[in-house]
């Protein structure tokens, strides 16, 4: 009934971090030489120029493409917004475009995701974790989505569990609630700044119309100027979670990938929402649909406590290995 693909996307290398040593990698301040071309109304650049920079090789399909080195690998596919990341999928800003003979990507897709996945730490600001903050979603008056059981119940459950593996790696760990309490949208986020957390992560279980949906997806805050996941339409609003645009990616991929690795579930991917949740974060934050509770399979599982520890052990296993990337 259930299936635990353990540790298997572990194996793995955490970030593209490693490469850092390669050669033909620039060094900080250099400016690489990257061609741009404006594709409807949106600055795009060659990938070939991009791949030539990190030191990747670009392999060029029918439908798509791949950069690839020893440590990366990302996905392409033309006209969509769905792509691969060492296997994890994620969603790019804008979608990749293939102007003969040369694939493009967005500049924002290569300055806020690309770069950031393969250079890390080197794109922004170090910042260990000492502080976690747990939000476990809806609560009191609000039972999120429901069905055989109530949204706010699972993820509580869910949440406790994350504590206790957090706090087994030696984390300081806090949630915005501990009980069946109603708490503001709004209010969860700046709670990070009363306990000085150093990440902010939201606990949910999903929902859908298709009862044969399944899987874990985890979001963080659209960078301004961009569409959400679910959007096509970019916003320019700055929110307070902005400042944090790489490292909510960095956090978002690792868990998606940690979580993913210890369910056996499908993954749907890093993904871009303005969540009131996200929006007023103090640092960086996302937030996980851990299922979804319209599937028959995931349900069951959601509510049975050694799947809801493989997802918090997922989860804290992300935690620290973004943790030793901010060191
Ligand atoms: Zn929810």
């Amino acid at each position: 009934m259930i299936y635990f693909v353990k540790k298997m996307r572990t194996l793995l290398p955490a970030l593209a971090m490693t490469l850092l040593s390669q050669a033909n990698l620039l060094t900080a301040g250099e400016t690489p030489y990257i061609r741009y071309k404006v594709c409807s109304g949106q600055k795009y650049v060659y990938l070939s120029d991009l791949a030539k920079y990190y030191g990747m090789t670009l392999a060029k399909g029918r439908e798509g493409c791949e950069i690839r080195s020893r440590a990366a690998s990302f996905s392409f596919t033309y006209e969509k917004r769905a792509g691969l990341y060492n296997g994890v999928k994620i969603h790019y800003l804008f979608a990749p475009v293939f102007a003969a003979p040369e694939p493009l990507v967005s500049e924002k897709d290569y300055k806020l995701i690309l770069d950031p996945l393969i250079r890390g730490a080197r794109t922004f600001q170090k910042k260990p974790v000492k502080t976690v903050l747990i939000d476990p979603g809806h609560g009191g008056k609000d039972s999120g989505a429901q069905t055989r059981y109530r949204e706010k119940d699972l993820n509580l459950e869910i949440s406790r569990k994350l504590r206790t593996e957090l706090r087994k790696k030696g984390f300081t760990v806090y949630m915005t609630r501990d009980s069946d309490v109603f708490i503001e949208l709004e209010n969860r986020p700046a709670k990070a700044l009363s306990y000085k957390a150093d990440i902010f992560i939201s606990i949910h279980c999903n929902s859908a119309q298709d009862r044969y949906v399944r899987g874990i997806e985890t979001y963080y805050l659209t960078p301004e100027g961009s569409p959400s996941t679910s959007d096509k339409k970019s916003k320019n609003t700055v929110e307070k979670g902005n400042s944090f645009n790489k490292q909510n990616l960095c956090l978002a991929y690792l868990i998606q990938r940690c979580a993913l690795g210890n369910t056996g579930t499908d993954d749907r991917g890093v993904r871009h929402a303005r969540f009131a949740a996200l929006k007023g974060a103090p640092c960086p934050a996302v937030l996980v649909e851990c299922g979804f509770m319209t599937n028959g399979w995931e349900e069951k599982n959601l509510a049975w406590s050694k799947y809801q520890e493989g997802i918090a052990e997922g989860i804290a296993e992300a935690i620290v290995h973004y943790n030793s990337i901010m060191k």
